[in-house]
């Protein structure tokens, strides 16, 4: 069970977003598929709370619906792909993401 008295192990992950590593119970999932329910063959990646907020400034409300719209009109695609066609969606429709990594 969670949370039974000696958290064995307290794992640890590290946030994808800035590399820190914090206990497993305080991050949360981040699939970039935006699928949270088919779990088999995926490794989920973290992160810590304050990236979590951050992503929250981008319309999370609609992320997942977006990544499926994507999926449908693309099919199978590469990773990168993907993802371009996301960056580029979301900017049209929300503008230009504040803090771009690249
Ligand atoms: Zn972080």
């Amino acid at each position: 069970m969670w949370g039974s008295r000696r958290n064995r192990g307290a794992k640890r992950i590290t946030c994808i977003a800035c590399g820190e590593d914090v206990r497993r119970s305080e991050a949360r999932e981040y699939d970039k598929h935006g699928d949270r329910w088919e779990r088999r063959n995926k490794a989920f990646e973290h992160l810590c709370k304050t990236c979590y907020r951050d992503l929250c400034h981008q319309p999370r409300d609609e992320l997942e619906a977006l990544l499926v719209e994507i999926q449908t009109e693309l099919g199978s695609c590469s990773q990168e792909t993907f993802l371009a066609h996301y960056e580029k969606l979301v900017e049209d429709r929300y503008g230009p993401l504040e803090e771009r990594e690249r």
